[in-house]
């Protein structure tokens, strides 16, 4: 407490021109790591719960640092967005999963690939033709492609992203909402949008064999997706039981550590033979 009041002001002022240093630097890393085509994409498998078939796969991005190590999305994605990369970066993500697809439907495998899609991203003016583009060069067939939107994505501009969704799905794409159940207006989104599936978020599914609440919760958000005509998926299924107690109540789509972690397309062809 020496130097009293100041202290805090003092540090905190340091820290932000630090962050911001290292913002800047790490914005040049991540530019030059797009251009490189240093970022990797992995896949981790949407199974079948009961015959854990390989029915889709989402696609997950991942930074390797020479420095600082793998960097998980959540450390560069909102980055990317800020300093107006995601366009670029989410790019490289599509066609690096049309391609992937593609890859397994020519050997024989029908493999859905599900894209992460940030706000800034679905909300460019070229962004349908971005999709249109990646699907022709890779020669995936639409119907083969979903993405996953989150609700922070839509709530401001409702209208607008209603639009963009609609021409999406004329298209054959297939749109899912994904961490659903965590946002404020979760039922909202689910009348106003053309939503084929729905993400059972996480936080619901790691608790769901420990606390009454969570499973109620899961239960009902279960039984709203199928009475939609919806196809429901759960994702952070880490073990048998939350599996099990998941297929008991009709969610036969899992996603989680349980199955598999996220893998490089070559592990997971392995994986896919492995089940045949
Ligand atoms: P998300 O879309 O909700 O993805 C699921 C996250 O849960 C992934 O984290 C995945 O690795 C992790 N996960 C999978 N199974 C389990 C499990 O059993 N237990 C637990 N605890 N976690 C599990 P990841 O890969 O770190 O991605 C974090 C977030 O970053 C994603 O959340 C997504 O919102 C975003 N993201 C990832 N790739 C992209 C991308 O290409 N574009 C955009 N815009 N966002 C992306
Ligand atoms: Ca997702
Ligand atoms: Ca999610
Ligand atoms: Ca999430």
């Amino acid at each position: 407490k020496r130097d009293g009041g100041n202290c805090f002001n003092f540090y905190s002022l340091e820290s932000t021109l630090m962050w911001t240093r290292d913002r800047l630097e790490l914005e040049k890393e991540l530019r030059a790591a797009i251009t490189n085509h240093e970022l990797q994409v992995l896949f981790q498998p949407i199974v079948h719960a009961e015959t854990h078939h390989i029915a889709r796969m989402e696609a997950l991005v991942r930074w390797p640092h020479s420095a600082r190590g793998f960097l998980s999305p959540s450390e560069f994605i909102p980055l990317a967005e800020n300093v107006g990369l995601i366009d670029q970066l989410g790019e490289l993500v599509l066609r690096t999963s049309c391609l992937a697809s593609y890859k397994l439907l020519k050997l024989g495998y029908s493999v859905n690939v599900s894209v992460n899609v940030s706000p800034r991203q679905l909300l460019n003016k070229n962004f349908l033709q971005t999709i249109l583009n990646a699907l022709h060069d890779s020669g995936l067939p639409p119907r083969l492609l979903i993405l996953e939107i989150t609700e922070s994505a839509i709530v401001n501009d409702m209208e607008r992203v209603g639009n963009i969704l609609t021409k999406i799905r004329e298209l054959d794409i297939l749109i899912a909402l994904d961490d659903f159940g965590t946002g404020y207006s979760s039922l909202t989104l689910l009348r106003e949008l053309p939503i084929d599936i729905i993400k059972i978020d996480k936080s619901f599914v790691r608790t769901l064999d420990q606390n009454q609440n969570d499973l109620t919760i899961v239960q009902a958000i279960i039984g709203l997706g199928i009475n939609l005509g919806l196809l429901v998926v759960a994702e952070g299924v880490e073990t048998a039981r939350q599996a099990r107690i998941l297929l008991q109540h009709h969610c036969y789509y899992q996603q989680g550590y349980y199955f598999s972690r996220p893998i490089p397309y070559q592990a997971l062809l392995e994986l896919i033979n492995k089940k045949r």
